[in-house]
């Protein structure tokens, strides 16, 4: 088992995912749930299939609560799916057990959100750095500094002595979540879960960090996973895009091509509201009004039915099947043909 986790199969695909639910029950008391005889579930993730292919940015975009977080958790196996299936390299997730899959993660690694949050305030930043060294390879310990270094320079922390013994609160946001896509990369991954890796980074700073992580794709032979409410970023940086409404993928296919031909209104709603440097550009769609709906008792039928302004009696009724109305790209939507140029 350690020689199939630690050699890569080179799969043309790196990722897997076959129609993965994610469950979280609702915490209720003892008598609300005696009461309501029955405990309820948040639809996080609930049918989702995509794959991402070896070397490509592949985005997951959506609104808050769409369940883009939870899939990336889902494909590094930091949780454990209701249903369905993740492989990675060919290899099951569901198949490993925790000692393999520790091992197994040393091939994957994370970007999060919050720098500060994911930074320990107690352990300098060589250390922070130098964690996932430690871990995957203790054997090579006498290096683990200067590896470390060398990433730390290469993320634009330099020179890396003068930030090595520093502290996270001793440094700017951009400089942390410089931090945090060192600790990434220290371990050579081969895929790499961004979670929204510049939302709360200073507006100044984006473009520097996005610029970055593409450079950095490309040096490293990396494969992202890069999740985002924001398609003016996943157009920055990713070869194809997943848009998820609701815990389903609604629409999937090339960054061009869906930017191009946005089928799914929905994803029609979401491009509308990108900002656009021309105020006199037309938008096609305004964004729908009101709130996602609630996942514990989603929407029958299309899931975005009560928020589409093109929705029909056969809408909430059955839900759309996936379908591929041009090359390589899918849309869940009964009438996406008509949306069609
Ligand atoms: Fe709108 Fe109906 Fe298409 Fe859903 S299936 S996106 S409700 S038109």
């Amino acid at each position: 088992m350690s020689e199939v986790l630690s050699t890569p199969k080179k799969t043309e695909n790196l990722v897997e995912v076959h129609q993965l639910k994610k469950y979280f029950p609702v915490q209720k008391s003892f008598l609300d749930q005696f009461l309501a005889g029955r405990v309820d579930y948040v639809r996080a993730v609930d049918g989702v299939s995509f794959t991402i292919r070896r070397g490509e940015a592949f985005g997951l975009a959506g609104e808050s609560g769409s369940g883009k977080s939870t899939i990336g958790r889902l494909v590094i196996g930091l949780e454990k799916p209701t249903a369905g299936q993740v492989l990675f390299d060919g290899i099951d997730l569901a198949s490993l057990d925790a000692e393999s899959l520790r091992r197994l993660r040393a091939r994957m690694q994370v970007i999060f959100q919050d720098p500060m949050a994911s930074l320990n305030p107690r352990m300098s930043l060589g250390e922070a750095v130098m964690a996932g060294l430690k871990i995957h390879f203790p054997e090579s310990a006498d290096s683990h500094r200067e590896t470390a270094m060398k990433v730390m320079e290469r993320v634009g922390l330099t020179p890396p002595q003068f930030f090595f013994n520093k502290f996270p609160h001793q440094i700017s946001g951009g400089q942390r979540q410089r931090v945090v896509i060192a600790r990434a990369l220290v371990t050579h991954p081969e895929l790499v879960l961004a979670d929204e890796p510049i939302a709360m980074a200073d507006v100044s700073v984006r473009a520097l960090l996005l610029d970055l992580m593409v450079q950095l794709k490309r040096e490293y032979n990396l494969t992202y996973l890069f999740i985002t409410h924001d398609l003016a970023t996943a157009k920055y940086i990713c070869d194809r895009i997943g848009i998820l409404y609701l815990g389903k993928l609604v629409e999937v296919g090339e960054l061009r091509e869906v930017y191009a031909h946005p089928l799914h209104p929905y994803t029609q709603a979401l491009m509308a509201a990108v900002p656009v440097p021309n105020p006199h550009e037309r938008r096609t769609m305004p964004m729908p009004e009101g709130e996602i709906p609630n996942p514990i008792h989603p929407p029958s039928g299309c899931r975005f039915h009560p928020r589409c302004p093109y929705a029909r009696a056969e809408c909430s009724t059955v839900e759309p099947e996936q379908r591929e109305l041009r090359p390589g790209h899918w849309v869940a939507c009964h009438f996406a043909e008509q949306f069609m140029g």
